[in-house]
């Protein structure tokens, strides 16, 4: 096998500039980023694969598989006398419950067991707190870096995180220097003292200082993300290459899913092409890049492809063992006892696709409360991401984990009140399919009406400020919360994605923050109270004024004579059913539409058409 067989096929050949190849330089660097707790194997979905799925060959990555990976890579390497160099471009905790058990300790293990050159300090690893994020440092036998990450001397990690390193490889220096996300206070706990400079600042002022030491090959390791990766290949002179992580992307020159070519190259202020990286995430791809430096230390080419980790890449054995034997305690952990709830808590498919139900407001609250504090005031979650109902009693994290199969992690952005409703629209529009679209929501009440077309179905929408409801203003911008699925366009959210604005796709995972919320509301009760309410068919047929009735139909999708309205009396009850219009209730109570007011005005004057279904009517007497 060689080593860049997918790159041979894939890659593109870019060569950035001409010049003589007698001392040309050839750097092999292996790289991965963000692999979020993916010790085991995962499936399409970047969740945990299950032994059925495994059974089929339909399994990726997973830390055995990286194994293997680097391992053949690396020797192929090797054996042809080439130079190269292991990098992690960071976010390694976080994610699965191999990293709720064993913290940064499995982390380490494994990373030691694969061998890196280095590895950048992502957000997540600061999820713990400094305090995990030094025993990491404790562990690991290779160079964790960040150089824009300012520690104050009396924290955990106070001068224990360089921002560069200088490796010899195949005779020449090679620095790698990193940098991290500068809002990571806010997506993570680094905790009191510890700042992260301006990236671009620092990169400027670095880079010189490591030139001096005699060096001309400079590699950016950095955990910013794509976009920001992009930004400082166009500001800063002297990087040669950016291999990066945060962003969770995939960059390749053959697949159409990818977000831009591998590697994209971006020109620096001097006009020098930077080529930039980036291995999507959760252990599923290796990336592959060779680079070819010249003699001052100019990179001439560059080429290379993810290599995707799928069931043709063996998991090594000695790791897949101990992967099992952790993974042990996990299934006892998934029986360990969590909350209790004093009843039954709703995650049917046939309530929450339609309707608002216990298990959407459990985790449209618990996803609103863990973030409130950052400015979020709406949550909206799909009720087909809510796969179970957990029963009354004793909850174990394997109940939660069976509501929440996914994996999937917190996403925060704002967006304007006119594309909340659009938000809403999307996720009623196919509400008589029972799709998993339907929006259960948190710090928003809002009433629809199923017998509109698709798009024009949401009737009223109000938010909490403080303590009361208003009405959701169009023009103004909201915090939002809800899961990185939606937040990248899934179930029919596409306005999360093209309209989300200061988005923050990876926070928490869902699981573990509906575990925590209902172990601090124990015991936990159930509940809906009316955020989500559907009024009954707001018809053509409601006057417009009194004593004038435009039309005579019924509701779309009902008639006069299935409605409940039919069997209303003078003198007595109604209960609003589906379809129900005051003109045909007072029709059947008086025998007279026109006379719908009188019912109006005995019931607080609702209005016309937003009924709620379920709501007592008294009917006066004649
Ligand atoms: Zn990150």
């Amino acid at each position: 096998m060689t080593i860049f067989r997918s790159g041979l096929l894939a890659a593109s050949l870019i060569a950035l500039s001409s010049g003589s190849a007698l001392a040309d330089y050839e750097l092999n660097i292996l790289h991965i980023n963000d692999l979020h707790s993916r010790i085991e194997a995962i499936n399409k979905y970047d969740s945990t694969c299950t032994a059925e799925e495994d059974g089929k060959n339909e399994c990726f990555g997973g830390i055995a598989r990286v194994k293997t990976a680097i391992d053949n890579a690396r020797k192929a390497l090797t054996d042809a006398k080439a130079n190269v160099l292991v990098l992690d471009a960071g976010d390694q905790f976080q994610g699965s419950l191999f990293y709720t058990t064993y913290k940064s300790q499995a982390v380490a293990e494994f990373m030691n067991g694969i061998g890196f050159d280095a590895m950048a300090v992502g957000n997540h690893e600061f999820d713990d707190g400094p305090e995990e994020l030094a025993k990491f440092l404790d562990q690991v036998k290779f160079p964790v870096i960040s150089g824009n990450t300012v520690a104050g001397a009396d924290t955990p990690i106070a001068n224990r995180i360089k921002g560069y390193v200088v490796k010899e490889i195949g005779g020449e220096k090679v620095a790698v220097v990193s940098v991290l996300a500068t809002d990571t206070g806010e997506t993570s706990s680094p905790g009191k003292g510890v700042f992260f400079e301006d990236e671009i600042t620092y990169l400027k002022s670095v880079i010189p200082t490591i030139e001096a030491e005699g060096v001309n090959k400079i590699i950016l390791l950095s955990h910013v993300g794509y976009k920001r990766d992009q930004e400082i290949a166009a500001a800063v002179d002297g990087i040669d290459v950016i291999v990066g992580g945060h962003s969770h992307t995939l960059l390749s020159s053959t697949d159409d899913k990818a977000a831009g070519p591998y590697p994209t190259l971006v020109k620096n202020p001097a006009g020098v092409e930077v080529p930039i990286v980036q291995a999507y995430a959760y252990s599923k791809y290796l990336g592959e890049l060779k680079v070819v430096f010249d003699d001052a230390g100019r990179v001439k080419a560059a080429s290379g492809a993810p290599l995707l980790l799928d069931a043709a890449v063996k998991p090594h054995t000695g790791f897949a063992a101990r992967v099992k034997e952790l993974g042990a305690p996990i299934e006892e952990l998934k029986k360990k006892e969590v909350a209790e709830t004093t009843d039954t808590i709703d995650g049917s498919r046939e309530t929450c696709r339609a309707q608002e139900c216990t298990m959407g407001n459990l985790v449209a609250d618990a996803i609103l409360d863990r973030v409130k504090a950052q400015g979020i005031s709406i949550a909206i979650q799909n009720g087909g991401g809510l796969r179970a109902s957990i029963d009354k009693g004793v909850v174990t994290m394997g109940e939660v984990l069976t509501v929440l199969p996914f994996q999937n992690s917190l996403a925060t952005f704002q967006l304007k009140g006119s594309d909340v409703i659009l938000a809403l629209e999307n996720g009623l529009s196919e509400i008589e399919d029972g799709a998993g679209r339907f929006p259960q929501v948190s710090g928003l009440k809002y009433t629809f009406d199923r017998s509109k077309p698709a798009g024009s179905r949401v009737v009223s929408a109000e938010v909490k400020e403080g303590e009361t409801f208003v009405p959701l203003d169009p023009a103004k911008t909201y915090g939002v919360v809800s899961n990185n699925y939606m937040r990248a366009g899934g179930d029919g959210y596409s306005v999360f994605a093209t309209a989300g604005q200061n988005a923050y796709d990876f926070g928490p995972n869902l699981e573990l923050v509906v575990a925590d919320y209902l172990a601090a509301h124990r015991p936990y009760k159930p509940y809906t109270d009316g955020r989500i309410a559907e009024v009954a068919a707001a018809t053509a047929a409601q006057p417009a004024s009194e004593g004038e009735k435009t039309t005579t139909d019924a509701a779309a999708g009902s008639t006069p004579a299935e409605s409940a309205s039919s069997t209303a009396a003078a003198g007595g009850k109604h209960v609003i059913a589906r379809g129900d219009t005051l003109w045909d209730i007072a029709k059947a109570a008086y025998g007279d539409g026109t006379l719908w007011r009188r019912i109006a005005d005995a019931n607080g004057n609702p209005r016309p058409r937003a009924l709620h279904i379920g709501t007592e009517l008294s009917i006066p007497g004649k």
